[in-house]
């Protein structure tokens, strides 16, 4: 065992204690809740700096949002820069029926901690604050640290570091908001899909119309917009809009079919969409999801044709694709649909890019050398569906900058499932650091 690894092993004890003491306060920061302990988080993650040899700790408080805790641990002279970033609020607990503990009691079952907000991100928020302790105060980095409280709830931090980007110049940045594929198998997240959104509706008439007397001659709205909804995939479930970015995914592609079918709960030999690798159509294809649509439900329904339809669509690009000129392929596709003559109406919505890390840097090398060391086995490289909004606007900010982005909420429900994001369902920190 080398010296750092002694160490680390030392300070476990204390690092998950300390773990549990954040995850214990209910640090919600969405409209709606006492945001007394989002303060009282933000307190206690001020006070394990300090303790850690922090000096330099600065508040940056932005409108309408949580305090910013701001850091900067200075290295020896002319050695990089690297800003680590996490977030010490979470997500609301939601339904508590569903949970099998207390969510704001983290408790220990089987080498995990179950809690909301263990994995994200106090997890990763203490992880950083280790390799400070490990480096006794002293790292051979300058160390710039942003810690936001508002990550869950939207927050304009999002779209600030462009506007002030020496406050984030750095050489690498850490962004530990996420997991590895499955516990103990390190996982670098190098693409992220951008995602826009886009409403489409029909009106074919002023007002429904008895499906007795005018139906079979009087345009259906639901029909028509059925119609032009069934052209976005192709016979296989491919994306079917021209204009659309659609790669092979070049990174590794750990999950085949089968566990895929298993991640998301279907019978073996289910029919999946698309075609090519699980990873080309998740991580560097494009995907289009109809999220909601105004129809009349089922239940009291009346014999008519309806006069009026509407859909959500919401589209995830391509890493590289600009999100609003892909928003504009569809809407272009959609437009010149006309379904039996009928055109539809497409309104945009909001827009986010995505992002491709480039891999071949020194940080990169260090990074893969030490999670090597860590877990005993090879980093991946994954992709993620879901957009992480800041990470374009520090990409922006500091464009030359490594983006490393890892952590660990470990992630998989087919063999293990250790962090789960959204209401109801419980968070877990695996405990075993292999
Ligand atoms: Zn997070």
């Amino acid at each position: 065992m080398s010296d750092v690894e002694a160490v680390v092993e030392g300070l476990m004890p204390e690092l998950v204690a300390d773990l549990k003491r954040l995850a214990a306060i209910p640090s919600i920061a969405f409209d709606g809740f006492d945001h007394g302990p989002v303060h009282e988080a933000y307190d206690l993650v001020v006070g394990l700096l300090r303790g850690a040899g922090v000096e330099q700790i600065e508040r940056l408080d932005l409108p309408d949002t949580s305090p910013i805790i701001t850091a900067t641990v200075p290295g020896p002279p002319g050695a990089p820069t690297v800003l680590l970033y996490a977030h010490y609020d979470v997500q609301p607990a939601g339904d508590l029926a569903a949970w099998r503990t207390d969510p704001f009691t983290p408790t220990e079952i089987d080498g995990a901690i179950y809690g909301r907000g263990v994995a994200d991100d106090k997890s990763n928020l203490i992880a950083h604050l280790g390799a400070l302790r490990v480096l006794g105060g002293r790292p051979p980095v300058t160390l710039k640290i942003v810690f936001e409280g508002q990550e869950e709830w939207g927050s304009p931090l999002d779209t600030y570091p462009p506007d002030h980007p020496e406050l984030f110049a750095c050489d690498a940045m850490v962004i530990a908001d996420m997991g590895n594929i499955e516990p103990g198998r390190p996982t670098f997240t190098t693409a992220l899909r951008g995602d826009t959104e886009l409403t489409v509706s029909v009106r074919t008439l002023p007002e429904p119309k008895h499906s007795g007397e005018y139906g079979g001659v009087a345009p259906d709205a639901l029909i028509v917009l059925i119609h032009a909804l069934a052209t976005l995939h192709d016979a296989h479930g491919s994306v079917a809009v021209p204009g659309l970015q659609d790669d092979e995914w070049t990174g590794t592609a750990p999950i085949d079919e089968d566990e895929f079918r298993t991640m998301i709960g279907v019978e073996a030999g289910t029919p999946l969409f698309g075609t090519g690798t699980v990873a080309d159509r998740l991580w560097s294809g494009p995907a289009i999801t109809v999220v909601g649509m105004d129809v009349p439900p089922t239940a009291g329904a009346v014999l008519a044709v309806n006069p009026y339809a509407r859909a959500l669509i919401n589209v995830r690009v391509h890493p590289r694709q600009s999100a609003a000129e892909a928003q504009a392929a569809v809407m272009d596709h959609l437009r010149a649909v006309t379904p039996f003559g009928l055109s539809l109406t497409v309104e945009p919505s909001d827009t986010g890019d995505g992002f491709e890390a480039t891999t071949s840097g020194v940080a990169y090398e260090a990074a893969r050398a030490a999670l090597r060391c860590a877990w005993g086995s090879e980093p991946i490289e994954i992709g993620s569906g879901g957009a992480i909004p800041l990470v374009s606007g520090l990409h922006a900010a500091v464009p030359g900058a490594e983006v490393l982005l890892f952590g660990a909420e470990d992630m998989h429900p087919a063999r293990g499932c250790v962090c789960v994001l959204g209401s109801g369902r419980p968070d877990r920190h695996r405990l075993s650091s292999r």
